[in-house]
């Protein structure tokens, strides 16, 4: 039987733009395809006449973008022959890949920061069947341990600086710009280790360009130069990227030693991706910003309270940075904005729960009066 129409994941749908070849078998659990949602209550409130869209990675398989990588990096890994993968995570990296090495019946070893992932995260692993290692160290700790370790034994790196990651991450951008039929004026996004932003703009460049290979020759940019070398293909957006105050290497001009932040998901000092996401700011004309973590659980709230979409605290920073941008002129009226948020808000209920103290709930008996009058004078 045909089914001609079913959706399979991203690397059936962009064959011809990603690194494979026709008859490459894709590990997938039909990753990518997330709705570009409208926020109808924000701009009200903000007063601003601006459309804004969140891109909801959190209905990925496994609950984030990390999937978009994952599905390239694990078809590659198993078309290498490769029987097992390695990461370093902050949660979001070993669910995924712990997803994908279950599908293609290899193996997973994943290190993560002891006691600083969020709970759903570590659910994921132990379920899809990682051998996890709880390291005590933060990302970074493990990130210079998987390089090291590579060397060493038999085993596939499915971090970002894998080049396969940024290949599947950038077909982001191909659905926005499809959705929308152009791309935003603006891009907002969280930024941690900084290979979404970097892939983000891969993936714009590319579908504004009709030319599917990152197009370095075209960059204009050059971060060690501090240079800009050559023309911008025009209608590409201006990226923001914003970071958590305690974990803000880009604001502080360089890697910092000791991240904290209650977003755990991008609670990263020394980012592998750094001079790319500082070219694609410079590129685009952007910026970076930061966010406090009081503000970051503030927009986490607002975002779930007026619009129904319940991310992880780290996918907040983005629509917290855009509405205080909006706000303050910097990001005009009139724009059309795209904000990813990354993650799933049930993967950390724990910091959920804990900011909704004052949250209706209420323990009453199992009466109709009870529950009546419970309505009655909460209308
Ligand atoms: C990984 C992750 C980020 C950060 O992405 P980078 O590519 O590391 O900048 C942000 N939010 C969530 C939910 C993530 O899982």
């Amino acid at each position: 039987m045909s089914h001609a129409n079913r959706y399979t994941g991203l690397v059936d749908r962009y064959r011809d733009r990603l690194p494979v070849s026709p008859t490459t078998r894709a590990i997938s659990l039909n990753e990518g395809n997330t709705p570009l949602i409208k926020l109808e209550n924000i701009p009200r409130i903000l007063g601003k006449d601006v459309e804004i869209y969140v891109k909801y990675e959190g209905l990925n398989p496994t609950g984030s973008f990390k999937d978009r990588g994952m599905t390239m990096a694990v078809t590659k890994a198993v078309e290498e022959g490769s029987k097992a993968i390695i990461c370093a995570s902050t949660g979001n990296t070993s669910a995924a890949a712990a997803a994908y090495a279950a599908r293609a019946g290899i193996k997973a070893f994943v290190l993560i920061p002891e006691g600083k992932i969020a709970m759903g995260k570590m659910a994921q692993a132990m379920m899809y069947g990682a051998i996890t290692m709880q390291i005590r160290g933060n990302f970074d700790d493990g990130m210079r341990l998987v390089k090291e370790v590579a060397d060493q034994a038999p085993v596939t790196i499915v971090n970002s600086i894998n080049p396969y990651r940024l290949q599947g991450q950038k077909t982001i951008a191909y659905e926005i710009v499809d959705a929308l039929g152009r791309a935003p004026d603006y891009h907002c996004l969280p930024v941690g280790n900084a290979g979404n932003i970097t892939a983000h703009w891969m993936g714009y460049t590319e579908a504004l360009t009709e030319s599917f290979e990152y197009p370095r020759d075209q960059v204009i940019y050059d971060a060690e130069a501090d240079a800009f070398t050559g023309a911008k293909p025009a209608g590409r957006p201006i990226m923001v990227g914003y970071q958590a105050s305690g974990a803000a290497p880009f604001l502080r001009g360089g890697p910092i030693s000791d991240p904290e932040t209650v977003a755990t998901a991008i609670r990263i000092g020394n980012p592998q991706s750094f001079n790319h996401a500082k070219a694609v700011v410079k590129e685009s004309e952007g910026w970076f910003d930061e966010l406090t973590d009081a503000e970051i659980l503030d927009a986490q709230r607002m975002l779930s309270m007026y619009e129904g979409v319940f991310v992880e605290p780290a996918s907040a920073a983005s629509i917290g940075g855009a509405m205080r941008d909006i706000k303050a002129g910097k990001i005009a009226e009139g724009s059309v904005i795209v904000c990813t948020v990354t993650g799933n808000g049930l993967k950390d209920p724990d910091t959920a729960i804990k900011q909704c103290e004052d949250a209706v709930m209420l323990s009453i008996d199992a009466t109709m009066n009870q529950v009546k009058e419970s309505i009655l004078s909460n209308m």
